[in-house]
């Protein structure tokens, strides 16, 4: 009977255990082996071992817990245009972002205070702020994902960045399960860098962004593109729209239009010291001639205590342009971006293609190119291969 009684004890927690996550499953709908390449701009990628979608923070919550239940690793997914996923897939539990809605928290002459939840679409936001006539955004058109998202990346075009008009960003902390309210700096926004992708990746998941809008803005004309297409001209909110779309359109295939998939812009521009810059401008003059050094030149964008060099322009130089590994291929009109060529490329294509890139622009100027979009189930040395 004493054993009897001790084995009913001890089995009696794991099977409240199993029954409380099997509740979960079917509350949020959790299924298993969901591919995720169809959840993908790049159209790549094997199954999730188990995936689902939330709409609210009820919904998060049931699905960490789930997660913790079962010891498994989370993935937070958005619109999944800056994500390459393992052929192997995601061996844990992948959320997708689905909670929507956007609000004005305060009107005034001057600003609007608008709080959007992190599964909005990002462009859908930039056209309402175009419409509305608040100024902030516009140079940010055309760009494909969800709201939450380009907190994530701190996304930038054209010149703008979204740091300039995030206000406050509601999380939720993983660490305490408690909804926070994180301000513009603690966010650390950084050139593509913010906590959430970096020293806190992982913990926070984002929840809502509260915009900064201003009224009465001014046209930021300063990339060349925009610059020559007014050539002096100044532009309506509208206007700039349209024509960073237009802009856009010839060089990076938007997903709902594209015949390729990808995953945008693959490889980071790279952003270096006065010193190390001279080397690089030493080994381009070396292996390339005057011709290519003067246009390195007027490439560059002189910032405050750096210089940014366009790692377009340093794959064209490489002769990059076109390059196919399998069916992964760079791409012509714009080569910082890698298609998805045949429809059918394999994780290990892009992976393979990346290497040759690095290789190639390494041997030629000095310079190790960084990828932009975060590589998800793959093992550490296949990371490691691609960021050495
Ligand atoms: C054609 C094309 C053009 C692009 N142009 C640009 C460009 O000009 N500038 C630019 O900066 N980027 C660009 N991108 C990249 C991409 O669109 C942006 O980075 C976008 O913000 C990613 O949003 P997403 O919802 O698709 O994120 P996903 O790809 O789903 O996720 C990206 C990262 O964010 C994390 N994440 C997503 N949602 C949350 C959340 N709610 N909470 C916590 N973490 C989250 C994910 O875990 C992952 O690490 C482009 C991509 C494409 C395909």
């Amino acid at each position: 009977m004493e054993g009897e009684a001790e084995t009913d004890c001890q089995a009696r927690p794991r099977r409240d255990t199993h029954k409380r996550l099997e509740e979960i499953i079917k509350m949020i709908q959790i299924k298993e082996d969901e591919p995720l390449a169809p959840y993908t701009t790049f159209k790549i990628g094997g199954p999730a071992k188990y995936f689902c979608a939330v709409k609210d923070v009820d919904d998060l919550k049931e699905a960490l817990a789930f997660a913790k239940g079962k010891g498994l690793p989370v993935f937070v997914l958005g619109g999944g245009s800056n994500v390459l996923i393992s052929d192997k897939g995601f061996d844990g539990l992948v959320i997708k972002m689905e909670l929507c809605g956007a609000r004005i928290l305060l009107e005034d002459d001057k600003e609007v205070i608008l709080k959007v939840a992190a599964g909005e679409k990002w462009d859908g936001i930039v056209e309402m702020a175009v419409k509305n006539g608040w100024w902030g955004i516009e140079n940010l058109s055309h760009i494909p994902g969800s709201c939450g998202a380009v907190v994530v990346q701190n996304v930038g075009a054209y010149g703008q960045e979204v740091r300039q008009t995030v206000k406050e960003v509601e999380v939720f902390d993983i660490l305490d399960n408690t909804v926070k309210i994180m301000s513009n700096e603690d966010c650390g926004f950084g050139y593509r860098r913010s906590v959430f992708n970096g020293i806190e990746k992982g913990r926070y998941v984002i929840l809502s962004v509260r915009f900064r809008f201003i009224k009465d803005g001014k046209p930021n004309l300063d990339y060349r593109d925009l610059k020559e297409r007014f050539n002096g001209r100044n532009p309506s909110l509208r206007g700039i729209r349209q024509a960073v779309t237009e802009i856009r359109d010839k060089k990076y295939p938007f997903p709902q239009e594209a015949k390729n998939g990808n995953a945008g812009s693959f490889f980071k521009n790279v952003v270096l010291d006065a010193e190390t810059y001279g080397c690089v401008e030493d080994l381009v003059k070396k292996n390339f001639g005057e011709g290519i050094l003067s246009e390195l030149r007027q490439r560059v964008f002189k910032e405050a205590e750096s210089i940014k060099i366009p790692a377009a322009f340093l794959l064209d130089i490489c002769g990059l342009k076109d390059v196919q590994v399998g069916g992964a291929k760079i791409n012509r009109n714009q080569p910082l971006v890698i298609i998805n060529a045949t429809g059918k490329a394999t994780s290990k294509d892009v992976l393979d293609l990346i290497k040759k890139v690095r290789q190639t622009v390494c041997e030629k100027t000095g310079l190790k190119l960084a990828h932009e979009p975060e590589l998800v189930g793959f093992s550490p040395g296949e990371i490691k291969e691609v960021e050495n």
